[in-house]
């Protein structure tokens, strides 16, 4: 087996791998999960002494939708399930962008088997 052939069969595995992984992501979303501390209106609160014990934490969601940014506060107990959303959204793009490179390459010795096989 040439050199190039075994790189296509270790290119081969590495992208069933890739899809494997894809395919056992779960729920997923676009945006950051952000953690807030806010400071109230009322005089004399605890949010204004020294130092200050702010309000919060208060979880904010920010993404973006057909091309407008935009955001939306999460309560405290769906903010680990939208966290794990998030998360599971940024490993599909991590996902496709290595399924990406891993396929050019593999198309290119397919190119390549293709001339010396001509
Ligand atoms: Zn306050």
């Amino acid at each position: 087996m040439s050199g190039n052939e075994k790189r296509i069969l270790t290119l081969e595995r590495q992208i069933e791998k890739v899809k494997a992984d894809i395919d056992a992501l779960s729920d997923l979303r676009r945006g950051s999960l952000s953690k807030q501390y806010n400071i109230c209106g009322s005089p004399g609160c605890k949010c204004k002494a020294s130092p200050p014990k702010k309000h919060g934490p208060y979880y904010q969601l920010s993404f973006t939708k057909n091309g407008k940014s935009s955001s939306k506060f999460v309560n405290k107990k769906n903010a680990k399930i939208v966290n794990q959303q998030v998360k599971n959204y940024a490993n599909l793009r991590k996902l496709v962008d290595k399924w990406v490179e891993l396929g050019t390459e593999l198309s290119d010795l397919r190119l390549l088997e293709q001339e010396e096989s001509d």
